[in-house]
């Protein structure tokens, strides 16, 4: 897990609007997953792959290792956004779109994934130092 730079940072008391599904579906075929956007709980993945869900290349059927490309990070709104594609080593199909998201709001960090092979999860963890050092300097 990355820890925020909170004292760089406005924490906004605002909720943030709900997420959609991305609608681009241009270059996913779903065709090589196993299942498509699996509900992962609180598994929210920054980097790599969840292979348990990938059935093979859809276009070379070849089941090999995936390459991680067009990594980015942009910030909106407060809230850290963190996409890449999936692609077959193979024959450089493109097997997912990934995104993850990182956000602060109130007491609270909340991270979100959403990928056709890697599934979706949420997670929101209070950012209260657990250090009672720390505690003591907040009273
Ligand atoms: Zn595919
Ligand atoms: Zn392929
Ligand atoms: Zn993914």
């Amino acid at each position: 897990r990355r820890q925020p730079a909170l004292s760089s940072r406005e924490i906004s008391s605002s909720r943030k609007r709900r997420r959609t599904l991305p609608v681009d579906g241009s270059a996913m075929c779903g065709d090589c997953v196993e299942k498509e956007y699996p509900n992962r709980g609180n598994t929210c993945l920054e980097n790599g792959s969840f292979l348990l869900n990938f059935t093979g290349c859809a276009v070379c059927s070849k089941r090999d290792f995936m390459l991680i490309t067009n990594k980015s990070l942009r910030e909106e709104d407060g809230e850290e956004i963190v996409t890449y594609d999936h692609l077959c080593k193979n024959c450089h199909h493109v097997i997912a779109k990934h995104e993850y998201t990182f956000s602060i709001m109130d007491e609270f960090q909340e991270y979100t994934m959403l990928c056709m092979l890697c599934g979706k999860a949420e997670d929101t963890i209070s950012i209260l130092p657990d250090d009672p050092r720390q505690m003591t300097l907040l009273f």
